[in-house]
């Protein structure tokens, strides 16, 4: 998280020293050769408003597309020129950054502390995991999940707590939100989406939480161990017990079905048909 805040701590630079850099093409350019490095833009975007609104106007939307851009192109139905629910900075960091979790935010999780956010090394998006986050009645929805971040749940301890985020396509027109609308859910107290601020609902509350096959994908240790809330603009995150693996079983989590268009996140183009990356560092 402490990157994440430092970049507003940023000094400001006086108008005259940066207004040449105000140039959506010198931009382009420099973030090409950076490979729209996430760290540089928190960093150029705190430079100045003018710079700060050109990023929230251009360059997010941008970093989006170049890092990870099947999965944009499947978010938007191919119009990634249009606006995204939500809006493409807090896309940004749902993709980059891994919010962990404050203490009194869960229902089911009891932790002592609050798990701190962090970039994210590397993440893992899929469509065909978000399929085991949806009830039955609401399969036909298009969700991506990452993989689990593992984070210790207390302070030397070894239970550990997995942290995963999402995002649906299209969430006002989703299932999910009519179900959630439908059965008349309010929104959680004192919680709020990590991503983009917005209010909230508990899944686990509104009982939309396939627990089984959820825990299956994630490599959770039963019942009652998967928890997630989703916010008004469909900005996923929640956690998971996960089961403590000896080092010879790799921490690869359930891979027993290859997926058809997920989602890496990496510095290096990984096309192919698998999945694409895009790496925080
Ligand atoms: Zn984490
Ligand atoms: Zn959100």
């Amino acid at each position: 998280m402490g990157e994440w805040r430092s970049a507003s701590q940023v000094m400001r630079l006086s108008e005259p020293a940066n207004s040449g850099l105000v140039n959506e093409r010198v931009l382009f350019l420099v973030f090409e050769h950076v490979k729209w490095d996430i760290r540089t833009l928190c960093r150029v975007s705190a430079v100045s408003w003018k710079l700060r609104a050109l990023a929230k106007r251009l360059l997010w939307r941008e970093l989006c597309i170049h890092r990870a851009p099947r999965m944009i192109a499947a978010l938007t139905e191919g119009a990634t020129n249009s606006r995204i629910i939500g809006g493409w900075p807090a896309l940004a960091k749902l993709l980059f950054f891994c919010g962990g979790c404050d203490s009194a935010a869960a229902r089911q999780f009891r932790l002592s502390r609050p798990l701190r956010g962090h970039f994210a090394g590397e993440s893992r998006f899929s469509k065909t995991s978000g399929r085991s986050f949806l009830a039955r009645s609401c399969r036909g929805d298009v969700l991506y999940v990452s993989d689990p971040c593992e984070h210790a749940a207390e302070e030397g301890g070894s239970d550990v707590v997995g942290v995963y985020r999402g995002v649906f396509r299209s969430f006002f027109k989703s299932r999910t939100r009519e179900r959630l609308i439908g059965k008349q859910i309010g929104f959680e107290e004192g919680v709020r989406c990590p991503y983009c601020a917005a209010r909230v609902w508990s899944m686990t509350a509104a009982r939309l939480i396939p627990q089984k096959t959820a825990a299956r994908k994630l490599g959770s240790s039963g019942d009652g161990a998967v928890e997630y809330f989703v916010c008004l603009n469909g900005h996923l995150h929640g956690l998971c017990w996960l089961v403590h693996l000896s080092s010879d079983d790799g921490g690869g989590g359930d891979e027993e079905d290859e997926d058809d268009d997920g989602s890496f996140c990496s510095g290096d183009e990984d096309d192919g048909d698998r999945n694409y990356i895009a790496r925080a560092s």
